[in-house]
């Protein structure tokens, strides 16, 4: 049990216990850190940020990599705290670590070329400058991490922080805060001169206070009501923000699609971590050629999977008890309007188990079709053709991420989905990629992490324009000549003047 923090004794403070969903049991007690201890943990990082900004990103490359060894060679006992606090059976969470080294990689080798000084173009009436532009760390980010991928989600800011060169104040979800402190340690252990990553634990209010605490950024991943919060608080100080929230996102079957594949591919990415998956699938578009056959394959995989608290089972239980009220009537109220469940259903949910339910001839307006479910449930619907399936796909207020099942217009299709990112003939494929950027539109959020758009995300540019010689042409002065005016007027007709 973990009973430790580095600010806050037990001690002196409230403290909160964390559950094992699963079980019941208690698998750590954490400290509700107060504004104060907020305060303090920010003012610490600014001295940090001060010794770690002043490496040079190969230094810093260095050690993310040390910190992506590490995590490899404990990955087990990473999977273990993980499974303990989120219910995540221990090969899902292996795989979730595994995902996440390629990031610290790439965002170490890759951050001097996406934002060291580069020279910038400049124009007739600039012939005499140099300009060039660099991007500078912010200074200190607050992060804020949900639970549902307490490893993947939160480094995906964490670690593109720290490679452009910030600082970073860490408060996990209530539900994972032994996963933050474990990452935190670790890092520690590679950068053991200043408080390059902290730790901040507590609940809503803390998290709040981080908002409030003079950072530089705040990088959020959550819903999209704790978003609007957020935003709230950081619009008093003008603090910035990247959010990246929930979705609703869809899967495309095309008629001449790959069934076999894309039914495997619909239950894995509606159903795998109890589909508590901010890409996870929740609705599927079938072209009307096919559905009854992908239907049929998707029901009978579907069958063949089942939830449960046991190491047997490959979905484990949903974490949080409040977001079964949100499953539950979503099953019920579909049903209730007429829909049918082909697998699982209400009455599958048993304590905080539900069996993957996968629900048909659900009406559009549904909360099962519009909300984000955050269970394991998939809504399947017939098309007459893919223009319609596009059409219900842009229907909705977020735009995360989907995927779509084609074999020749797979590229078109994807090009016309409003979403941040989209996976043909596969699912999760992108944020495997550590050089494509992560993010959504609409109530998806804004702002990227990953990539080259992720490394920016958390610096700020600094251009510079450098006289090389006195221009022929002095626009810039009080002692602007009628002949200065005359020679750029005619200059101006001769460039733009013909559009
Ligand atoms: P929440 O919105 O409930 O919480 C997210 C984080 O915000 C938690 O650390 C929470 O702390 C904190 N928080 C809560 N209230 C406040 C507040 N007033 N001010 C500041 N921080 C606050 O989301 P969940 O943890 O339930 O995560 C699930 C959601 O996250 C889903 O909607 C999912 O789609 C989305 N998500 C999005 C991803 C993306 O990359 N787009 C990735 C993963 C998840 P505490 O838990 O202690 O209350």
């Amino acid at each position: 049990m973990t009973t430790l923090n580095e600010i806050g004794e037990i001690g002196t403070h409230a403290t909160f216990d964390v559950h094992d969903p699963g079980t019941g049991e208690v698998v750590g007690t954490y400290p509700i850190h107060t504004e104060a201890d907020v305060e303090a943990a920010v003012a610490r990082a600014r001295t940090a940020f001060d010794w770690w900004s002043g490496l040079d990103y190969a230094e810093r490359a260095r050690r993310l990599a040390g910190f992506a060894g590490l995590l490899a060679r404990r990955m087990r006992q990473l999977a273990a705290v993980m499974h303990d606090e989120t219910g995540k059976p221990y090969s899902d969470a292996a795989l979730e670590v595994a995902l996440s080294l390629d990031h610290l990689k790439w965002a170490g080798r890759n951050a001097p070329k996406v934002l060291g000084r580069k020279s910038a173009r400049v124009g007739l009436l600039t012939i005499n400058q140099a300009a060039s532009v660099e991007y500078k760390p912010l200074g200190v980010i607050g992060v804020i991490g949900p639970w549902n991928y307490p490893v993947f989600t939160p480094l995906g800011s964490i670690v593109y922080a720290l490679a452009a060169g910030n600082a970073v104040v860490f408060k996990p979800s209530e539900y994972s805060p032994g996963v933050g402190r474990w990452l935190v340690d670790m890092f520690t252990e590679v950068v053991p001169e200043q408080p390059v990553l902290q730790l901040i634990t507590g609940d809503g209010p803390t998290g709040a206070a981080l908002c409030r605490s003079g950072v530089d950024k705040i990088a959020f991943t959550g819903s999209t009501a704790t978003a609007k919060k957020v935003m709230a608080v950081c619009a008093e100080s003008l603090t910035p923000l990247v959010a990246e929230c929930g979705g609703k996102d869809v899967l495309l079957v095309d008629a001449d699609a790959d069934l076999d594949a894309a039914a495997d591919a619909a239950l894995w990415a509606g159903m795998a971590n109890a589909g508590q998956s901010c890409i996870g699938t929740e609705r599927v578009y079938v072209h009307e050629r096919v559905y009854d056959t992908f239907v049929d394959t998707l029901v009978t995989k579907a069958k063949q999977q089942r939830a449960g608290n046991d190491s047997g089972a490959k979905i484990g239980p949903i974490t949080m008890p409040k977001q079964l009220e949100v499953i539950r009537r979503h099953i019920e109220d579909a049903v209730a309007r007429g829909g049918r469940a082909l697998t699982g259903g209400a009455d599958s949910i048993v304590g905080q188990v539900v069996q993957p339910t996968v629900l048909v001839d659900v009406p559009e307006d549904a909360p099962a079709v519009t909300e984000e479910t955050f269970g394991p449930t998939l809504t399947v619907a017939k098309v007459p053709d893919m223009d319609t399936a596009i059409a219900r796909a842009n229907d909705s207020r977020y735009g995360l991420s989907a995927a779509v099942f084609s074999k020749a217009r797979g590229r078109e299709l994807a090009d016309r989905l409003r979403t941040g990112m989209v996976s043909v003939n596969a699912v999760f494929t992108f944020p495997q990629i550590p050089s494509l950027p992560f993010g959504g539109v609409g109530d998806s959020g804004f702002g990227r992490i990953h990539g080259p758009d992720g490394l920016r995300e958390f610096t700020y540019a600094h251009a510079v324009a450098r006289q090389r010689f006195p221009s022929l042409l002095a626009l810039t002065t009080f002692d602007r000549t009628q002949k200065a005016d005359d020679t750029m007027a005619t200059l101006m007709a001769l460039l733009f003047g013909r559009h």
